[in-house]
């Protein structure tokens, strides 16, 4: 077995010696795969790095849509389905689009082979929905691309030692190729995407957003975790921590793309390297809590215990008569309030609330850039600029490289581009 803590750093994206051969491991999302003539371009540009002798393995997701389809086909019978189950139907998405691949490719002339995850050797923990990858032994992939195929391995899912499919999170096909990458010790990893790079804002919301030829983990981080689904936030942090460089570019044309890697000394002349917008957040609000330790600890522990993530905590003393109360408010995934609100209800006695409050018409804007360390006044310019649209601001939270502001998802793009054009120009 391969045990990820034991790997060693993969070699500089850019840094490809065509000469020898190459392990490569490249990633095609959604789009890049999302009808069949789009599976044929891909089979043809992974021909071409096959033929010229470099071991390719390949990690595709669903076809754009499916695993939406799948997931809105559970919700017509259950509003809260098995999550085992849901990774039982979403896995299929996946594995549709490596049988077409390897297709496509046998067309050309070119020998390759797919795999599921459990095939490949991805182990995760149990956690249904939001599994996280524990090892990988990619015996069965080196075998195979010994023997001359291109391996295609189904993104997103994985199986638990107790042979149970799991599947990564939304977006989780970015962390299949990364992790793999980082099992097989690849000398390039490539996530071919829809855009051709990782822009200062989403690019179909900001005009002007630029393409950044290079970004660190740390704000790719932060950007992902915020918002900007380029890159899935795990796949990030994965990256990070086993240093894998990775580039981001589209698989609709040979631009060269975004490479993501660890922070130098010149990323921090730049005040901030991106904005981000998430509309995929709601607010849930505890009004009237008991003022009382523990309160907070048993409603957080819970939710953490359903695997809820929480993101932006607010408490607020209100300053009413007899025994003080509190009001708490947070932010979790929209996918994931039912879930919270039903974990909430099942307290109420106990922690002795009045009553619990959701919204789902909010949105998170965020500012990010290593340069903040070392720059002030970053924050006023921020509330000034959305003071400026009429924006509210709900919530405030900030750390060291990024300020966010939780406010009415209805005014999100248009203060996107204000916020784009006063920072980033
Ligand atoms: P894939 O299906 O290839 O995984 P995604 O749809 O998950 O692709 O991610 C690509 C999309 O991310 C783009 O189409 C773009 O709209 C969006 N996006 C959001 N923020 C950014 C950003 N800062 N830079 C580039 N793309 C972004
Ligand atoms: N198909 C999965 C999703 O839509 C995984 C992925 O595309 O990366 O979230
Ligand atoms: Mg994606």
């Amino acid at each position: 077995m391969l045990c990820l803590l034991e790997w060693s750093p993969a070699v500089d994206a850019g840094n490809v010696n065509h000469g020898a051969m190459s392990l490569i491991v490249q990633k095609y999302g959604g789009t890049s795969v999302g009808n069949t003539d789009r599976i044929k371009n891909v089979a043809q540009r992974v021909k071409e790095y096959h033929s010229r002798g470099d071991q390719v393995v390949v990690v595709v997701s669903a076809m754009s849509g499916v695993t939406d389809g799948l997931i809105a086909l559970a919700r017509q019978i259950a509003p809260l389905p098995s999550e085992r189950e849901m990774d039982m139907l979403l896995a299929t998405g996946e594995q549709q689009t490596i049988a077409l691949t390897a297709i496509a490719l046998h067309t050309l002339g070119v020998q390759a082979v797919s795999m599921t995850g459990a095939q490949a050797g991805i182990v995760t923990d149990g956690v249904h929905t939001k599994a996280k990858i524990n090892n990988i032994t990619p015996r069965e992939v080196h075998k195979k691309l010994d023997g001359g195929n291109v391996v295609i391995v189904a993104g997103f899912q994985g199986e638990t030692s107790e042979g149970q499919i799991t599947t990564l999170g939304r977006g989780g096909s970015d962390l299949t190729a990364i992790a793999l990458a980082a099992a097989l010790k690849a000398d390039l990893c490539q996530i071919y995407t829809d855009v051709d790079g990782v822009y200062t804002a989403d690019p179909r919301i900001v005009s002007g957003a630029k393409k950044l030829p290079e970004i660190s983990y740390d704000e790719m981080l932060e950007l992902a975790s915020l918002g900007a689904k380029v890159m899935q936030s795990r796949s990030v942090e994965f990256a990070k921590k086993f240093g894998v460089v990775f580039e981001v570019r589209s698989s609709l044309n040979e631009n060269p793309g975004t490479i993501v890697k660890e922070e130098t000394k010149n990323m921090e002349g730049v005040v901030v390297r991106g904005v981000a917008f998430d509309k995929n957040q709601a607010k849930v609000t505890l009004v009237g809590v008991p003022d009382r330790p523990g309160v907070a600890a048993k409603v957080f522990t819970a939710l953490g215990g359903a695997a809820v993530n929480v993101d932006m905590i607010v408490q607020n003393i209100s300053h009413g008569a007899g025994e003080r109360q509190t009001d708490i408010s947070f932010t979790v995934e929209k996918a994931d309030l039912l879930k919270a609100k039903k974990v909430i209800d099942g307290l109420k006695q106990e922690a002795g609330f009045k009553e619990c409050i959701t919204s789902e018409k909010i949105g998170k804007l965020s500012i990010v850039g290593v340069g903040m360390k070392s720059h002030s006044g970053v924050a006023g310019k921020l509330f000034e600029t959305l003071a400026a649209e009429g924006v509210n601001i709900d919530m405030i939270s900030t750390s060291e490289i990024k300020i966010s502001v939780v406010m009415d998802v209805a005014r999100g793009e248009a203060a996107m581009k204000a916020v784009h054009a006063a920072f980033i120009g």
